[in-house]
C-alpha cells in the first residue's frame, strides 16, 4: 500500500508532534494546565500573524472568523466593496447579504487577480462604502490578490480592509500592522498544519472604532466579549481543547524554522512546482498572479479532470483537489501549505506524470520531475 498522501488546499497533513499532543487525554479548560497553554498560542499567533495586536481563537472553521469579520465591525445597511474571483471572495459577498448589509462586488475573471485601481476608483466614486472585503489568496483559483497595494489605498481612508489570510497566513508574508491590513482571519487547517475546527481573527486600532459603532445582530462571534475573556487566558465559551493542544504544538514548530522560513520553503515548492508543470507543456490556471498556497493546474484536452484526480487517488494514494463550479473538471489544485516538503513536491510531479500517462497523455516521463530537482537544487 502506498503512503497516504494529502495534498489537497485544505485540509493539510498534521506532524506527529501535533497529533500526539492532541492524542493525549483531554484536558479541562478551567484547570489550571491549560491556561499557559492557551498562553503560548496568543503568543505564537500575534509572531505567525505578523501583529502586535491580539489573536482571538474561535471554534469553528474559517467561514466562522470571515462571518465574525463582517458582523462585529459593520452597521446594518453599510456599502461594503468585495473582491468576487473565485468560490472565497463570492462568499464575502453571501455574508454581507446574510446579515443586511450593501454588497458592491468587484468581479474578476477567475484566474486573474483584482487590479488595486479598481478598487482605487471604486472608493473614489463612492463614499459611503466602508468596507473592502478581499482574501489574500483566493484558493479556488489559486491567485493571490494585491493586498499590499490595496492596504496603500485604505489605510488613510476611513474604510476597513478585511483580508482573508486563510491560505495567506503562514504561507507568505502578509505583515498587517506594517501594510496596515485592518481585520485578517485564517484557519486552522490550511499552512497551520491542524484538523478543521479552529479559525482566528486579529484586527487593528483603526477597526476598534467600527467594533464600537457595529450594529449587527451576532452572539457567538462577539468579538468585544472575546477579546476580554482571552486577554485573560480564558475563552467565552468551551475552547476546542484538543486543537488548542495541537495549535502549541504547531505553533512552537513554526517558530524554530521561523515564518521567514516557512514563506522560502512553501515559495520554493510552489515555484518549483509551478516550472515542472510547464515543463511538463501543461498550463497554470493562474499564470500571473500565481498563490504560493497550491498550484492550479489546467488539465490538459482529452484529460478527464475527475479521472485525473480518481488516478491519483487510487494508484498513489494522493489527494489533490480538482476546480469548484466553471472551473470543475478543468483544474486540479496541489497544496504546498503546510506540513509539504520538497519531496512531496517530487512526488506529486511523479504521480501526476504517471497518472497523465496512463490517462492517454503523452508525457515524457520525468520531465518535470527534473525541472522541479534543477529548481530544488538551486536552493
Ligand atoms: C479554506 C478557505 C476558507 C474557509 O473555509 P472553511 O471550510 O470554513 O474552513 C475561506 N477562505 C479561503 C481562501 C479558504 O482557502
Amino acid at each position: 500500500m502506498y503512503n497516504y498522501r494529502l495534498l489537497a488546499p485544505g485540509p493539510t497533513p498534521v506532524p506527529d508532534e501535533a497529533r500526539l499532543a492532541m492524542a493525549r487525554p483531554a484536558l479541562h479548560h478551567r484547570e489550571p494546565e491549560f491556561k499557559p497553554i492557551f498562553a503560548a498560542c496568543r503568543q505564537g499567533l500575534r509572531y505567525v500573524f505578523q501583529t502586535q495586536r491580539d489573536v482571538l481563537i474561535l471554534a469553528a472553521s474559517g467561514t466562522g472568523a470571515m462571518e465574525a469579520a463582517v458582523t462585529n465591525f459593520l452597521r446594518r445597511g453599510d456599502r461594503a466593496l468585495y473582491v468576487n474571483g473565485g468560490k472565497f471572495g463570492e462568499r464575502w459577498g453571501k455574508i454581507l447579504a446574510a446579515y443586511g448589509c450593501d454588497p458592491v462586488e468587484v468581479k474578476v475573471e477567475w484566474g486573474r487577480a483584482v487590479d488595486p485601481e479598481e478598487i482605487r476608483r471604486a472608493l473614489d466614486a463612492d463614499p459611503a462604502i466602508r468596507a473592502v472585503y478581499v482574501q489574500a489568496s483566493e484558493t479556488s483559483t489559486a491567485v493571490r490578490h494585491p493586498v499590499e497595494e490595496i492596504a496603500r489605498i485604505t489605510r488613510d481612508r476611513d474604510v476597513l480592509l478585511v483580508v482573508d489570510g486563510i491560505t495567506a497566513v503562514g504561507v507568505f508574508p502578509l505583515p498587517m500592522d506594517e501594510w496596515g491590513i485592518d481585520v485578517v482571519v485564517t484557519g486552522s487547517q490550511k499552512a497551520l498544519m491542524l484538523p478543521p475546527g479552529l479559525a482566528f481573527i486579529a484586527w487593528s486600532e483603526k477597526a476598534d472604532r467600527f467594533l464600537e459603532t457595529s450594529d449587527l445582530p451576532r452572539y457567538y462571534f462577539d468579538l468585544k466579549g472575546e477579546r476580554k475573556k482571552q486577554a485573560d487566558d480564558q475563552t467565552a465559551y468551551t475552547p476546542a481543547v484538543s486543537l488548542i493542544v495541537g495549535l502549541k504544538e504547531v505553533l512552537d514548530r513554526i517558530r524554530a524554522e521561523t515564518l521567514e522560513g516557512v514563506h522560502g520553503r512553501t515559495a520554493l515548492m510552489a515555484r518549483a512546482t509551478r516550472e515542472a508543470v510547464k515543463a511538463l507543456g501543461l498550463e497554470l490556471f493562474a499564470p500571473d498572479s500565481p498563490s504560493d498556497a497550491c498550484t492550479a493546474v489546467k488539465v490538459p484536452e482529452g484529460v478527464d479532470g475527475q479521472a485525473l484526480k480518481k488516478a491519483l487517488r487510487e494508484r498513489f494514494s494522493m489527494t489533490v483537489a480538482g476546480g469548484q463550479d466553471q472551473a470543475k473538471g478543468k483544474i486540479i489544485r496541489i497544496s504546498h501549505m503546510g506540513h509539504v516538503d520538497p519531496l512531496d513536491v517530487v512526488g506529486a510531479l511523479a504521480a501526476l506524470e504517471l497518472a497523465l500517462k496512463e490517462l492517454g497523455h503523452p508525457v515524457a516521463l520525468g520531465t518535470g520531475v527534473a525541472k522541479a530537482l534543477s529548481i530544488l537544487g538551486e536552493a
